[in-house]
């Protein structure tokens, strides 16, 4: 079963392509890193699969089906770089908001990330430090139960403390639900100890994708 799949995939901006002859097969269940320089295309590939902005060409399935351009499909999270957290609002009311734009919502699975992290629930978000906003925004994606959580850059303002604490954290509450989660990174070395497929794009394609430890015995 697939979670991600794409086939010669391209994505045209006014000039420039962000991504063209893409190629992927994600298996659910992995929790993978999209890996590659700046402009390599992985905030492009993100958005298509969140549904955000339609392809040009090729094809892209998400769960199994074909996302139609216009938001988010069902069963996907997503958390791109701007955070959608206000900051007046303490965590545990920026948490209720949470459950009450999402049906499905799972508090539990939503707070076990707060908690892990020590976050008083009763913080105002402006005066959280930057580790704990993103663990918020994560518990947020989360707090939806999705089957794919897609992270664009999550871990981008962390110091490299709370960037190995928060990949702690997100690997401990995905590993017993299954979830599929891509997450995307300039920085391969944050990723390569806890993640358990690779995806490397360049040029906007996939360069390399697969298991990591049979990609790293292979080098
Ligand atoms: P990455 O996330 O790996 O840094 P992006 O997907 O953001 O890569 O960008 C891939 C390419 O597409 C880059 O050349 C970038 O400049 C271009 N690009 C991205 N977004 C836009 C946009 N909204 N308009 C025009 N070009 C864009
Ligand atoms: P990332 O590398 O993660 O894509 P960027 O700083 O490149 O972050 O992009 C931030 C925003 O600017 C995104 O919405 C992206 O689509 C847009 N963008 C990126 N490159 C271009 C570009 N060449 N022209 C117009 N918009 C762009």
């Amino acid at each position: 079963e697939l979670a991600l799949e794409t086939r010669d995939l391209g994505k045209r901006y006014r000039r420039t392509w962000g991504l063209r002859g893409c190629d992927l097969r994600l298996p659910a269940g992995r929790v993978a890193a999209l890996v590659g320089p700046n402009g390599a295309g992985k905030s492009t590939l993100m958005a298509l699969a969140a549904g955000l902005i339609p392809a040009t060409e090729g094809r892209i399935e998400v769960l199994g089906r074909v996302p139609d351009g216009t938001g988010c499909p069902r069963g996907v999270s997503f958390l791109g770089q701007d955070k959608p957290l206000y900051k007046g609002f303490t965590v545990a009311e920026t948490l209720r908001m949470g459950r009450g734009l999402n049906p499905d919502w799972d508090g539990e699975y939503a707070t076990r990330l707060i908690e892990e992290g020590a976050i008083p629930l009763t913080a105002k978000v402006g005066t959280l430090s930057g580790g704990q906003r993103t663990r918020v925004a994560i518990a947020l994606a989360l707090g939806r139960r999705p089957r794919l959580l897609l992270l664009d850059e999550p871990l981008a303002d962390l110091d490299p403390l709370a960037r190995d604490e928060v990949m702690k954290t997100l690997m401990a509450s995905v590993a017993d639900t299954g979830t599929t989660v891509l997450l995307s990174s300039h920085i391969l070395a944050d990723l390569e100890d806890t993640c358990d497929h690779l995806v490397l794009v360049a040029g906007g394609r996939v360069a390399l994708s697969g298991d990591v430890e049979d990609l790293l015995a292979a080098h």
